[in-house]
């Protein structure tokens, strides 16, 4: 009971499930909370199918509001995208990442660093430049930091947004299609852009073993990943059969709770240590 009850409560502190879903938050109270510090960061496990190596962390961001408790990301970046404030919230989730993954490398842990990066923020040829100069002051590894990026995100602007990530890639950031499967890029698009690593969204990995159309998606991500030089990694892996059957299909990485949630920074070497028992 002890143990439910520390489970459940880790579980309202950090997921956002939990959050009061009407009458969410303003912007208002967004730029306050950017402001005052009230955005923090999580990080969830990436390890390798094949031997269960810890490889790197995906930095996702939490809002924890005075009153109404956990803000999804879902709710307020969208919000953040629509009203300029997706810039500052870059900016803080950028070098506190940056910074807690220099935290683990002088603790013997040199973690691959996962960073969501909204398309919106991609539409300025000075980022690759500005990002690159946050992390060498920071004195951060490039070649250990991962930018994710949205397939949908690719529709819009896209001679711009293919330039910029192609620079950000001739820096050495590796760049992640994200949620891959789920927007609408063509083929093309996709093989032209300097992907490192394809995501396959967690609606797939949900169903793949129950349904035939999600299991064949998933499966054919792989080898097209694979096909274009890119790393595939499953992302929302809940059950031991579904990381089975990614076992089986190739797929290099895999994330999810069934792996580990996201969560507090100094909660990470223990999960390492029971991950690994
Ligand atoms: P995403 O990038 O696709 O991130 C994965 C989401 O799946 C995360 O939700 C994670 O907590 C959740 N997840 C991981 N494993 C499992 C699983 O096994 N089962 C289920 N059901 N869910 C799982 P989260 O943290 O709520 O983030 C939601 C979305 O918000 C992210 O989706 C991303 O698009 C956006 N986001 C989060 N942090 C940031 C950020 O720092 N910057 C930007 N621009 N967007 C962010
Ligand atoms: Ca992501
Ligand atoms: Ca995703
Ligand atoms: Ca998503």
């Amino acid at each position: 009971a002890k143990e439910l009850e520390d489970v459940l409560n880790k579980y309202i502190k950090y997921s956002p499930i939990f959050a009061v879903n009407n009458d969410l938050a303003s912007v208002e109270e967004l730029a306050q909370a950017i402001k005052e510090k009230a955005l923090f960061l999580v990080y969830q496990p990436q390890v390798t199918i094949s031997d269960r190596e810890v490889v790197g962390v995906e930095a996702l961001v939490r809002w924890k509001h005075p009153t109404k408790g956990m803000i999804p990301p879902d709710y307020f970046i969208p919000m953040a995208e629509e009203n300029g404030l997706i810039a500052a919230i870059t900016m803080f989730t950028t070098k506190t990442a940056i910074r807690q993954q220099g935290i683990w490398r002088t603790q013997g842990r040199n973690m691959r660093m996962s960073i969501n990066m909204s398309p919106k923020i991609l539409d300025d040829l000075d980022l690759p430049s500005k990002i690159e100069a946050c992390v060498k002051a920071l004195g951060a590894d490039i070649s250990k930091l991962v930018i994710e990026v949205t397939e949908t995100a690719l529709t819009t602007n896209l001679a711009l947004y293919m330039d910029i990530l192609a620079r950000l890639r001739m820096k050495g950031f590796g760049i992640s299609i994200d949620d891959f499967g789920t927007g609408y890029s063509s083929l093309q698009q996709l093989i032209r852009a300097p992907f490192t690593e394809l995501k396959i969204d967690r609606a797939f990995i949900r169903n793949i073993k129950t349904d035939k159309e999600s299991y064949t998606i998933s499966k054919i991500s792989i080898m097209l990943a694979h096909e274009f030089g890119m790393k595939a990694v499953a992302e929302g892996i809940e059950t031991e059969a579904e990381w089975n059957i990614l076992k089986q299909l190739g797929c290099d990485e895999g994330q999810g709770y069934w792996i580990g949630r996201p969560m507090p920074p100094e909660e990470i070497e223990s999960w390492i240590k029971s991950w690994s028992a």
